[in-house]
């Protein structure tokens, strides 16, 4: 018998109490080896000032447990609060975003009864950043930040779940042809890190097509690894073609701690009813159970599940004539998983669980000290709105500009390529990218580009910011225009 793991709960808002105490009692009575300590966060916390829904002393308590089971939290409406998921992940370094989806036909009602995929979601960086500017008056900007180790941690964590999983394939999601740095990253580091794994097949798709056979043919899906924004939409679409998104729970795993929780929301307009269906935070639970090194627990829970499942125990969000026999409150469900303790499913595939942890998990390549980078350029982002806005007018003012070592090589707007040789159909905006780059083809320094930057402002453009143009070990490290 191990001893007992000390883990942080959160009841949250919503139906979030109700859930929890349906998921706790389930764990009590199934033997886990745990001991919940509670923190307050949501709506509570929220209300007395705090903007980031999570008082201070409850950090203490999730450094010290490493391990969070949440319930899920109202966000409260309006500006000025930050995303309680968005800051814990991020906090506590949560990179990887694990969410099984598989459908449990006959039971519950989906178009794809051969549906079982996990998909693995990068969970710190992308557009998620939240780092956004509005930087004229017609354009606003959010950076897109893809980090190498963010890559490589995220992979790695793929592949070693797919091996502890013994699952056959993964596939990476990515927008690389349009995306070719920031998803050209991504999806190089899944062929680089993939090669270690010669036992599990490799697909990579652009993530429309990728959507649209996730939509129509989920059951050729194994395991998808892909970024945040996109993850974040996909996750979405696959517990919902499984048959509820009342049923997904979904695991957050850093280096250090982790947090499970249900996929859903806090449901306010039927909290306090006990017709909640607690299916995804059990869901969770069974994968924090596995986390920390109880396997056997997780897989009796999971199968006494399965087994209610089959039974037509069933709540009100998933409750149909013909396939369901009884009706229950989220209590009752509990209950009646408690009495499945034990019993294995006589339909449905049972559980097996087995954690992840490859001696690699977490790794990731040092920097490389002989890296050569040069700087070779520099992008000047203008805010312009004179003269018609004509390309040709600002081109020929911007190469009065040129001298000590730098000349204008090109303008672009929102990317497409104005200035020489524009399209006269090509519309403007009043933003508008200049490069300039080296006129003797050498290294450039920061003097000559704050000497080009003091002309720029002498002539009285409005500069709003500048970008570098870097080459590592002679390779172009920024995008060309498109033409
Ligand atoms: P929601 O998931 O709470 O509800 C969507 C729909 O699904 C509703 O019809 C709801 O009744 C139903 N539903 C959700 N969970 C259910 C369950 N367990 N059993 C039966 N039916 C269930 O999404 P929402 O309405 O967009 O959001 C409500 C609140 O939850 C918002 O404040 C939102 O910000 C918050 N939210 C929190 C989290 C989280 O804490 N992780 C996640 C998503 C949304």
């Amino acid at each position: 018998m191990p001893d007992k793991k000390k883990i942080t709960v959160a009841y949250g808002d919503g139906i979030g109490p109700e859930i929890m105490k349906a998921t706790l009692d389930i764990l009590d009575a199934s033997g886990a080896q745990i001991e919940p300590e509670v923190i307050e966060i949501g709506e509570k916390v929220f209300n007395l000032g705090n903007p980031a829904g999570i008082a201070p002393s409850a950090w203490d308590s999730l450094r010290e447990t490493q391990v969070f089971l949440k319930a899920p939290i109202t966000t409260p409406q309006g500006g000025g609060f930050k995303s309680l998921n968005v800051t814990t992940r991020t906090t506590l370094g949560l990179y990887a975003n694990v969410r099984p989806c598989r459908s449990y036909s006959p039971y519950v009602a989906t178009r794809h009864n051969a549906l079982d995929m996990v998909i693995i979601r990068e969970n710190e960086e992308d557009l998620y950043a939240g780092i956004e500017h509005q930087q004229t008056e017609e354009v606003v900007q959010s950076l897109k930040l893809i980090s190498r180790p963010g890559c490589e941690k995220i992979i790695r964590y793929a592949f070693e779940y797919a091996k502890a999983y013994n699952r056959k394939k993964v596939t990476c999601f990515t927008k690389d042809n349009i995306m070719k740095l920031a998803d050209g990253l991504f999806h190089k580091t899944f062929n680089k890190i993939g090669e270690e794994y010669p036992e599990i097949e490799k697909e990579h798709m652009i993530i429309d097509i990728g959507s649209a056979i996730l939509a129509d043919k989920p059951e050729t899906l194994d395991v998808v690894v892909t970024l945040n924004l996109y993850g974040d939409i996909i996750s979405d679409i696959a517990a919902q073609i499984a048959g509820s998104v009342g049923l997904g729970g979904s695991a957050n795993i850093g280096q250090i701690c982790a947090m499970f929780e249900a996929i859903h929301g806090s449901a306010p307009p039927i909290a306090g009813k006990d017709i909640a269906n607690p299916s995804g935070l059990i869901n969770a639970a069974i994968m924090m159970l596995v986390h920390i090194g109880q396997p056997d627990v997780a897989t009796n829970i999971n199968n006494a599940w399965l087994r209610t499942m089959e039974d037509g125990i069933h709540t009100a969000d998933i409750y149909r004539v013909g396939s369901s026999r009884e009706i229950v409150g989220t209590q009752g469900f509990a209950k009646a998983v408690i009495k499945n303790l034990g019993n294995l499913p006589k339909h449905l595939k049972p559980a097996q669980f087995e954690p992840v942890k490859g001696s690699k998990l977490h790794q990731t390549t040092p920097s490389d000290p002989n890296l050569k980078k040069e700087l070779v350029g520099v992008d000047v982002f203008l805010d312009w709105k004179e003269d018609k806005r004509d390309p040709k007018v600002l081109g020929k003012r911007l190469e009065e500009m040129n001298g000590n070592g730098l000349k204008l090589d090109m303008i672009t707007n929102r990317g497409v390529k104005v200035y020489p040789e524009g399209k006269p159909e090509t519309f403007a905006t009043d933003h508008w990218r200049c490069r300039f780059v080296s006129s003797e083809n050498a290294v450039v320094s920061h003097a000559q580009i704050l000497d080009l930057l003091r002309r720029v402002d002498e002539a009285r453009f409005d500069f709003i910011k500048t970008e570098h143009l870097y080459m590592f070990n002679g390779k172009k490290g920024f995008s060309s225009a498109q033409d």
